[in-house]
């Protein structure tokens, strides 16, 4: 849609975007560096209307990344914004998140990264989000870790074309969507995952076996949790057993920013096949 647009007080018609127009935002410039086909003044200016509060969002993603210890590029933090912009743009034509823009920072962004503080992220090569929604933590993950190469699987196909479009916009490659339902064995996903990742999807006595085939041996799963999961836990230690899982680690994280503690359940399959009915040979 080519439009009039005002980005700070200024008139922008339709039309195509040089990169190197200095009398605009950074951040546009940024957009059209990073994926040309797609700016066009009457885009940015859509994006610019949702977008009242880039500056504030910018210096809050730099904190809350310092506070994780991740040093967050000029590139990464673009893509987060515009991650936002894309997010909130579609979201008001289709249910793809309640949190409202003000928490995008902290309730998407920063909570995604937190795993930073149960995995090493720069020891891993494959992620598998599992019912990612509209992307999330996989798309922040595949952000601020380049080099990994990240799987989106949603049973919710327009989410997931969501999220897909989004990483294309983005000009993010080696991150792709896989529509289907965890529990009905995705034959090419199985053992592929250093990594498998999930973010309120089901309580871990259910999600446990959702998740356990697709973890490589040796590689391991983080469920993200809030506060109290004592009862969660006391559900799932039998089911994590069944599922020839260890768990390696509880590790309460606090969102930095807002307070709000987190718990990452930290799932590991071990390298030779333990549980019932299975002994290590001597
Ligand atoms: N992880 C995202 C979305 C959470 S909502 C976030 O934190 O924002 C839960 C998502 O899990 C939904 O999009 C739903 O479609 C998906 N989901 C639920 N059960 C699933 C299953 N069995 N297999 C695949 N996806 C599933």
């Amino acid at each position: 849609m080519a439009g009039e647009w005002r980005v700070r007080d200024k008139e922008y018609r339709g039309g195509r975007i040089r990169t190197g127009d200095h009398s605009l935002p950074k951040r546009v410039r940024y957009q059209a560096a990073l994926h040309p086909e797609h700016a066009d003044y009457g885009r940015i200016g859509r994006l610019m209307s949702t977008t009242d509060d880039l500056a504030a969002d910018a210096a809050r993603l730099a904190e809350g990344c310092d506070g994780l210890g991740l040093p967050l590029t000029p590139e990464a933090l673009t893509r987060l914004i515009l991650l936002r912009d894309l997010l909130y743009e579609a979201n008001a034509v289709m249910n793809l998140t309640r949190v409202p823009v003000s928490g995008y920072v902290e309730l998407h962004c920063l909570d995604s990264l937190l795993i930073c503080q149960a995995v090493d992220m720069r020891r891993v090569r494959t992620v598998m989000d599992l019912g990612c929604g509209a992307g999330f933590p996989g798309i922040p993950l595949k952000i601020m870790w380049p080099h990994l190469r990240v799987v989106l699987v949603d049973s919710t196909l327009k989410k997931l074309r969501f999220a897909g479009d989004a990483c294309g916009k983005l000009g993010l490659s080696g991150i792709r969507t896989v529509h289907g339902r965890a529990e009905e064995r995705i034959g090419e996903l199985v053992y592929r995952s250093d990594l498998v990742v999930a973010r309120a999807v089901a309580p871990m006595a259910r999600l446990v076996p959702w998740l356990a085939p697709y973890i490589k041996p040796g590689g391991r799963a983080v469920a993200y949790k809030g506060a109290d999961i004592e009862g969660e836990m006391r559900e799932a230690g039998p089911v994590i057993a069944r599922s020839s899982l260890e768990l390696e680690a509880v590790v309460p994280a606090t969102l930095p920013g807002s307070g709000i503690v987190r718990n990452l359940v930290a799932l590991r399959r071990p390298v030779a096949p333990t549980g019932p009915g299975t002994r290590a040979r001597r």
